[in-house]
Order: structure tokens, then C-alpha cells, then sequence
């Protein structure tokens, strides 16, 4: 209710005053916004450390929507942070901040579709779709699990994903939840397993190419896990930690989690001290609050798995000395414990293979119908359901 009330406050203050679409710059933290705007550092240093965290989330080329008043002082801004977290930052009372996390509003499409192959796989669906994510998104799930170079003028993609569509436009990854491309006649399966975010063809055997980090310091406690836009009851606001922090001691060796490229090496924000590395398949990682780096290292040089990159610290806004790992995929933080601890095993058994099965049969068969023989005769977009979800 509360952030319906916000829109709207929001939305009816535009008549009056205009809002600007402005893009974060580069090099520009959440201190010098408020610098900018004449907002005093307080609201930040009485921050709790997980918003503080999030403060430090705000990437360089972010579109935000601000609003001033009459006189030129900020009446509230919405800067995203993730896919589907906001910092909201407005004037209470007169020249009086509040600062609140909340959630991103957005429309999702989930849409069937079936695409007959004229050019290729990539082309025809980002043609008939104009999602390029989405075309990027089907390559590599099947990476090179099959040759495209065999599919045949007539073989047929069937895809199911959901798409988040905000202010018109895509809006984030989209997910692909199966997928059948056919070559020369041959359906493979693709499904999306949710407990693993890997993808299983229709007898639960995986595809993926497996991607290894490991925890990158002896730790002595995980003080605070990954969470993402929970709804915090006692405090009555969302709160979310886009990573997760190990405490140590200071000093403690920090060791790259993944073979990589460093394309950051110095202060961020609220994050102090922190390298990150860019790894394969579109992921990152980072590490915060670092006390000092590795010398010899520098942005563009290469690190292996187990490379010594830094040292435990408190650098920025923490607590204590701990390291905050982030890890983002395509630009999406993600929880690193997860894809830690996820394992080798490349084809399911057992019942996880049954349950898997279970679950992705309504998608099997849904596939299986747009591409059947009667619906082929139809032209070109065969079956396009859009089920609209307004997600607050
Ligand atoms: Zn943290």
C-alpha cells in the first residue's frame, strides 16, 4: 500500500513539476549526489550497514528519475540498484530527508512462441521477438551442444520466457524457462531447473558448462547471507544484501574465486578498497572493504582461480573487518553461496532427475503443441499467449 501511495504521490507531482531522466555519472558516489544537492552526509552515516551497501550498489550509466522543487532542492529521486530495488530519497519535510529501499514496478510478459527458421536460430527470434537478450540468452544455453549449422530451411525454435517490460520498454534479463530448437527435423530440449538455474534437456541430462568459483578466504563466520528484497516485518521495510559477508581477521589473504580479467581496483563508495574481476559467461565478482590489494596487480591484469589479490579489511563502511563478495551475472547480483555450492553434476539422478522430469513435462508438452503439424500451417507467430503481471 505504502508504495502505491508513494507512485502516486510520485506520478501527480509530475503535473506540477518536472521530472528529469538523468544518467549516474561516472566516477559520482552517493556522497557527491548529495554534495550536489546540498543534502546533508547524515542521512547516509545513519544509515543501517546494509543499506549503506546497497548506497554502493549504484553503477556508472544508471538511468534515475529526479524531482526538484521549485527552487532547485531535490524533492525525491528513484535510483536503481538491482532489477528490482530502488533507493528512494525524499524531502519529508522541508529540507529533511528520508531514505527508503524499495521495490522496482514492473510489467512481465510470459509469452509461448514458436519461429519458423528462415536465416538462422538468432536471427529469426531476435526478428520476431525484437529481444536481443533474449536471441543472446537461447545461444548460450545450447552453446555448442548442438551444430546450427545443420538445422534445415523449415525446422522450427520453440521458446517459453518471461520478459520484465518497464516504462515501455525491456527491462532486465529476460528468463528462458524452455526452449526446443530443431535441426533437420530433431527436437532438442532445453529446461530451465530452478533449484540450480542450469539447464536439463527433457530426460534431466545437463548441458551446461560448469563454472567453478570457490570461496576466496579462510573465514571464520558468514556474517551476513545474500537476501533480496525481503520484506522485513519488525522494520517494516524491504531490506536486501546483494552479496555475502565472511568476517576475518584483518589482514587475512583475499584469493580470486575464478580465473579472470581485474577491471576495477580501487575505492568504491560505501565499499572501500575493492577489486573486481570479470570471469567467463558473464559473470562478476567483487570484493569489498579490502584493508589493502595484492601489489603487482592492476586493472586489465589476468588472475587464476587461487591468485592472491588482497587483504581483509574495514575499509568504506563496515562493521568489522569481513569481506563482502559480490557476484553478479549479466549485471545481476546473484547469490555466490549458491553457485559455490552447487556441484559438478553435470546429468540429474535419482529424484531430482524425477522431480525435474515432473515438473517440466507441462512444459515439454506445451512445446510439443505449438510446433505440432497442424499448427506449422499457420503463419508465422503460431502461438503468442502474453499473460500480463503488474509486480509491485
Ligand atoms: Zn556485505
Amino acid at each position: 500500500m505504502k508504495i502505491i501511495l508513494i507512485l502516486i504521490i510520485f506520478i501527480s507531482s509530475m503535473f506540477a513539476l518536472q521530472v528529469q531522466e538523468l544518467t549516474w555519472p561516472k566516477g559520482d558516489s552517493f556522497l557527491t549526489f548529495l554534495d550536489k544537492y546540498n543534502i546533508s552526509q547524515k542521512l547516509y552515516f545513519e544509515l543501517e550497514k546494509e543499506d549503506k551497501e546497497l548506497c554502493s550498489e549504484i553503477v556508472a550509466g544508471t538511468e534515475y528519475n529526479l524531482l526538484l522543487n521549485e527552487d532547485g532542492t531535490l524533492k525525491q529521486v528513484l535510483i536503481p540498484v538491482s532489477e528490482d530495488m530502488q533507493l528512494h530519497i525524499y524531502e519529508s519535510n522541508k529540507g529533511e530527508y528520508k531514505f527508503e529501499a524499495i521495490p522496482i514496478s514492473y510489467q512481465e510478459i510470459e509469452e509461448t512462441i514458436a519461429i519458423e527458421i528462415k536465416k538462422s536460430p538468432f536471427q529469426d527470434i531476435f526478428e520476431a521477438t525484437e529481444n536481443l537478450a533474449l536471441a543472446n540468452e537461447v545461444m548460450r544455453v545450447y552453446g555448442r551442444s548442438i551444430n546450427f549449422r545443420r538445422i534445415q530451411k523449415g525446422d522450427f525454435v520453440a521458446l517459453k520466457y518471461k520478459q520484465k517490460i518497464r516504462m515501455g520498454k525491456y527491462f532486465g534479463s529476460p528468463e528462458l524457462t524452455a526452449a526446443m530448437v530443431e535441426v533437420n527435423g530433431k527436437k532438442h530440449y532445453r529446461f530451465k531447473n530452478n533449484k540450480n538455474d542450469k539447464y536439463y534437456d527433457e530426460k534431466g541430462r545437463g548441458f551446461s558448462k560448469t563454472y567453478f568459483f570457490k570461496i576466496p578466504l579462510s573465514y571464520n563466520r558468514i556474517s551476513s547471507q545474500f537476501t533480496k528484497r525481503r520484506w522485513h516485518p519488525v522494520l517494516k521495510k524491504y531490506r536486501a544484501h546483494l552479496g555475502t559477508d565472511f568476517a576475518a581477521p584483518k589482514g587475512r589473504p583475499i584469493y580470486a574465486a575464478g580465473d579472470g580479467k581485474i577491471i576495477f581496483r580501487g575505492v568504491k563508495g560505501g565499499y572501500g578498497n575493492v577489486i573486481i574481476i570479470d570471469h567467463k559467461n558473464g559473470y562478476r565478482t567483487l570484493y569489498a572493504h579490502q584493508s589493502r590489494f595484492k601489489s603487482g596487480l592492476k586493472v586489465g591484469s589476468y588472475v587464476s582461480k587461487g591468485t592472491h589479490i588482497g587483504y581483509v579489511g574495514n575499509t568504506g563502511l563496515s562493521s568489522g573487518p569481513h569481506l563482502h563478495l559480490g557476484l553478479y551475472k549479466n549485471g545481476r547480483a546473484i547469490d555466490p553461496l549458491q553457485v559455490i555450492k552447487r556441484g559438478k553434476e553435470i546429468k540429474l539422478s535419482g529424484k531430482e532427475q524425477a522431480t525435474f522430469i515432473a515438473n517440466t513435462k507441462d512444459y515439454f508438452n506445451e512445446l510439443n503443441l505449438v510446433v505440432s503439424d497442424e499448427n506449422r500451417k499457420l503463419p508465422t507467430r503460431l502461438a503468442r499467449k502474453e499473460s500480463f503481471t503488474t509486480i509491485q
